[in-house]
């Protein structure tokens, strides 16, 4: 009977192992390297403060304690010739340890304690790496913690539940794609805008926190590996394909009808600026027309974004990409490249009657015109149109000028308009969807899965 019991245990502790491996485990055991804030001056002290007793662990194999320095503040310091030592609180040295990263400090709880680096909380362990003329403080922390104190940086803790999810997956899937963005310098990811936002435990929100929770190691995927899970602020109807933002196109970032992003608060905006402003503004990226007089947009892509258009000016003419307009306008002021154009300038398209052909041709004055003479063809600017005819010069008014000082955009949506909608994931999520089925809906052909790496 007994040995029944045995054998029932074991068969239900194999299962229970099964099961963590497969779920649990991965995204528990995964831990990171970020940088967080400045970098210090060799020797400059570090104030570490935590509510329990600090303590220096082996960085490979967090449950051996080295030591329990038996303090709950100390300033810490990187000395150049490759040394961290570690004060008490009334400037004594009371330990060294080695600089090469494989010693760590935390608090007795480990990787769920919570330690104050310089007056800012973050979770796990702390650490110095020498940098480039200074060293840098090193945030050890297991993944699914550092989301936590990245997500409330990106997206509203007062949302519908589902679409926060949407976006945990997301950050999960930037930061173990991206591990290797600071490798050679010793470190995974940076604290700034430069990879994500990560602010710590101090900008942990409760409801982001169970976003995280409840799609723990989750990932989009596409063909087995992690896809990029770019994101924007609104599609404003029509998310964009990669390869009309960036080079590259991706299989799943490609543009899809977005309705969820219409009607939405802030989706329309509007955008005026003087002539002589984006005259300067033009300028200062060297390109100069002189006076900025008119814009057309010459071509759209499928999404309608403006793909590229042409600027006329007093001295000169070019052509801009939409993308490249947005950032030298300011790209919070031009929102997205989803944009019409209002300059000002009302276009009258006329019609020319083409000798000896009997046909009516309209004239638009987006048309380069040209006339043939005995010297070749000659181009002519198209808002100074004159005929001669046997009645003599009739001039023809293609432009007519209302407001010239200024050029009014009109647009739609916030951001590059790849991949996944903010705005609308928060519609999706209030009208029911679940967290997969809007990474679905936005990534095209991909999975939701577990991680394994
Ligand atoms: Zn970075």
């Amino acid at each position: 009977m007994r040995r029944i019991i045995i054998a029932f245990l074991i068969f239900g502790l194999a299962i229970t192992l099964l099961g963590n491996e497969f779920i649990n485990e991965p995204a528990d055991s995964y831990f990171m390297d970020v940088k967080i804030g400045k970098s210090y001056t060799f020797d400059e002290l570090l104030r570490i403060d935590a509510t329990e007793s600090i303590m220096v662990y082996n960085k490979a194999n967090k449950s051996q304690e080295i030591l329990d320095l038996n303090v709950s503040s100390v300033q810490i310091t990187y000395v150049e010739a490759g040394r961290i030592d570690v004060y008490d609180s009334n400037k004594a040295l009371i330990y060294s340890m080695p600089g090469d990263g494989s010693v760590i400090l935390g608090t007795k709880s480990g990787v769920d304690g919570v330690i104050s680096i310089g007056g800012i909380r973050y979770r796990g362990y702390v650490n110095l790496l020498k940098g480039n003329g200074a060293y840098n403080v090193i945030n050890h922390i297991n993944v699914e913690k550092y989301l936590n104190g990245v997500l409330p940086k990106e997206f509203p803790t007062s949302a519908p539940l589902e679409s926060i999810k949407a976006q945990a997956v997301t950050a999960r899937g930037f930061a173990y794609s991206n591990m290797n963005k600071h490798i050679t310098e010793g470190f995974n990811l940076c604290d700034t805008v430069h990879c994500q936002v990560y602010a710590g435990y101090d900008a942990e929100h409760p409801n982001s926190n169970r976003a995280i929770e409840e799609t723990k190691g989750m990932v989009v995927t596409y063909n087995g590996s992690i896809a990029e899970t770019v994101y924007h602020s609104n599609s404003g109807g029509h998310t964009a394909s990669s390869e009309n933002v960036w080079r590259s196109p991706r299989p799943y970032l490609v543009g899809v009808s977005d309705p969820f992003s219409l009607n939405t608060n802030g989706t329309s905006w509007s955008f005026t600026m003087s002539k002589a402003d984006i005259s300067q503004r033009l300028i200062a990226q060297g390109v100069d027309v002189g006076i900025v007089k008119d814009m057309e947009v010459l071509a759209t892509f499928p999404s309608g974004r403006v793909s590229n258009l042409r600027i006329t000016g007093s001295t000169n003419q070019v052509e801009v990409t939409g993308a490249s307009l947005r950032n030298i306008l300011g790209t919070t002021q031009l929102r997205s490249t989803l944009f019409t154009i209002d300059s000002g300038l009302i276009k009258n398209d006329i019609n020319l009657q083409v000798l000896g052909e009997g046909k009516t041709k309209i004239i638009y004055p987006s048309d380069n015109l040209s006339v043939m003479t005995n010297n070749g063809s000659l181009s002519i600017e198209n808002k100074n149109v004159a005929i001669i005819s046997a009645n003599g010069i009739t001039k023809v008014n293609t432009v007519t000028q209302e407001n010239t000082d200024q050029i009014t955009f009109n647009g739609k949506g916030y951001g590059h308009g790849v991949g996944m909608s903010q705005y609308g994931a928060m519609e999706m999520a209030k009208l029911g969807y679940t967290y997969d089925q809007i990474l679905k809906f936005y990534y095209t052909g991909v999975d939701v899965t577990i991680i394994n790496r």
